[in-house]
């Protein structure tokens, strides 16, 4: 399966960004924990030059926790800070805190060449869709705070989210589309939402998704969900899961492609089982 996609709207988005990434001092590189390395995007590293950095292995809840400590003894090995969280949860915020100002290393050296005392670390979230930006900055606001979604471009008047006294998040995040020449990474993409539904079969993409559990022995969780295994004809599977469902076409035959979006939205949402697309090493 060849997965192609440029949404028109990119390039407003990555302008929003460029202009706003010049007011902070830290990046935080929001990505899934299930693929770290897939929902990069290697534009942020160039974007965020001479900038302090963190990455958020993001939706850690829903990915295997030794792939988690894999992940994260990965970008040690790499140089690169990051930190483990569920951003949904209020609990991760003080060690978000630490970690942001731990990163804060450059703007830290900075203020102290310029006699400058006490100034809080101000910092952007960024990534590509559906990785938890969002929903990150909202928790940290307590409140309903960012748009939650994918609308580029709706920078305007720039305001600060306080985390502690020694953080101010902006209240826009980055975002940037996944960027792939590798068809497993766009699959793997794909599988975790942060391509638009329309631009990829979501019939195929399950069958891809079937593969994929069956190739890396991940099938527990779906089979003790759908009752069924995800082998033989991905058509079979998917009719099989629509009438256990009642997903029914006019006629009473079976709903496969909404079958097929329910199972990614199964994974999506970790009732699957947690599961990791991908570990260090085989990038
Ligand atoms: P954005 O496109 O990067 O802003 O992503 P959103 O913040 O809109 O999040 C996409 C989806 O992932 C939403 O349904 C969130 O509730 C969910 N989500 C975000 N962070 C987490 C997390 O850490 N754990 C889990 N389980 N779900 C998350």
């Amino acid at each position: 399966m060849n997965i192609q996609w440029y949404p028109g709207h990119m390039t407003k988005a990555k302008r929003a960004m460029e202009e706003n990434v010049k007011v902070v001092d830290l990046i935080i590189e929001i990505v899934d924990a299930r693929a770290p390395g897939a929902t990069r995007n290697p534009d942020l590293a160039a974007l965020g030059r001479g900038k302090d950095r963190l990455i958020i292995l993001n939706k850690a809840d829903l990915a295997e926790p030794e792939g988690t400590e894999r992940w994260a003894a990965w970008f040690v090995s790499q140089g690169i800070r990051s930190f483990v969280m569920d951003a949904r949860s209020r609990r991760d915020l003080k060690g978000l805190l630490r970690a942001i100002e731990e990163a804060s290393v450059k703007k830290k050296a900075r203020d102290q060449a310029r006699g400058i005392l006490n100034r809080p670390v101000r910092a952007m979230a960024a990534g590509i869709p559906n990785v938890g930006k969002s929903t990150l900055i909202n928790t940290i606001a307590g409140r309903t705070a960012a748009r939650t979604g994918n609308r580029p471009g709706v920078t305007k008047g720039t305001q600060w989210i306080r985390l502690g006294k020694s953080v101010e998040l902006l209240d826009t995040p980055g975002i940037l589309w996944p960027k792939f020449e590798d068809p497993e990474i766009g699959l793997m993409i794909a599988f975790l939402g942060s391509i638009g539904e329309m631009a990829v079969d979501q019939e195929e993409l399950a069958g891809e998704f079937f593969r994929f559990l069956e190739r890396t022995g991940r099938t527990e969780g779906f089979t003790e969900r759908y009752g069924t295994e995800p082998s033989g004809r991905p058509e079979e599977v998917l009719s099989r899961i629509a009438l256990k469902r009642s997903l029914l076409l006019a006629g009473g035959l079976p709903d496969t492609r909404r079958a097929a979006s329910a199972v990614l939205e199964d994974f999506r949402a970790g009732r699957l089982g947690r599961i990791c697309l991908e570990l260090p090493g085989k990038l």
